[in-house]
């Protein structure tokens, strides 16, 4: 095959709520359809992280407890190559508990956890109730993305994300609540670098970010060739009908 896309999932057994491995999946199954290869590394607690070894890092949601595992190791032992990706421009997804670990910190109550410090924000855990539901997001991407997009996915988080003053949400909210429930942005964009709330899982639901993953992961400047993308479409539809968008 003459191009590989090389995948490193983070923590896959611990960061893997709302069965958030299927948006590597999708990733695999849309470079098979296309003759891309496909490669998945993961990298578990204690193992380090070699910034050069995959083109795009993945990492899924979690409960609490397991982001406390993760947390450290993240900003102690994967630190320096994370962000030797993201400086070079490798693409990173964070979903909803990676999301939160990508920032400077999360609060909960006394305890604070360390962020790998990837990009500028915090998040505190809420007494309040959580935020759950559909959500719709309005997102743009640029033109190789299609311009403005939706993306539509499921959200169910205690913390609640601010965002430092310079830093760029990956969406406004349609529907749902997004980052905080009060400012209606949601997630953040830094270069190749996604963090969001969504699950969804999200990928499945919103096949063109997947593409527009790949395409960045791989550094094509032009599209990904189309696919019948049928069943991707009406899961879309579905995903923001059930969000009322
Ligand atoms: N534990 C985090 C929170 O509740 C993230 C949960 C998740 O990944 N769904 O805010």
């Amino acid at each position: 095959m003459a191009e590989t896309l090389r995948v490193c999932a983070l923590y896959p057994d611990l960061m893997n709520i709302y069965a958030d491995r299927g948006n590597l999946l999708l990733l695999q199954r849309r470079c098979a359809w296309r003759g891309i290869g496909f490669e998945l590394t993961a990298s578990g607690l204690g193992e380090p992280l070699d910034g050069d070894g995959a083109d795009l890092f993945y990492i899924g949601g979690g409960q609490d407890r397991d982001q406390r595992l993760c947390a450290f190791d993240l900003a102690e032992v994967k630190r320096e190559g994370l962000h030797a990706a993201a400086e070079r421009g490798a693409a990173v997804l964070a979903v909803c508990g990676g999301y939160q670990l990508l920032g400077r910190s999360y609060e909960l109550g006394d305890e604070t956890l360390p962020g790998v410090g990837l990009v500028d924000l915090h998040t505190v855990r809420s007494d309040a109730p959580r935020l759950i539901g559909n959500i719709a997001i309005e997102v743009n991407l640029g033109e190789r993305a299609g311009g403005v997009r939706v993306l539509a996915g499921f959200e169910n988080h205690g913390g609640r994300t601010h965002l430092g003053p310079a830093a760029q949400p990956l969406g406004r909210v349609l529907k749902g609540h997004g980052n905080n429930g009060e400012d209606g942005f949601e997630g953040i964009r830094q270069r190749n670098v996604i963090g969001t709330y969504m699950h969804g899982p999200l990928l499945p639901k919103n096949a063109w970010l997947a593409d527009w993953l790949i395409a960045t992961a791989l550094g094509r400047d032009a599209p990904l060739p189309p696919l019948d993308d049928a069943f991707e479409a009406a899961a879309h539809v579905e995903a923001r009908r059930a969000a009322g968008a």
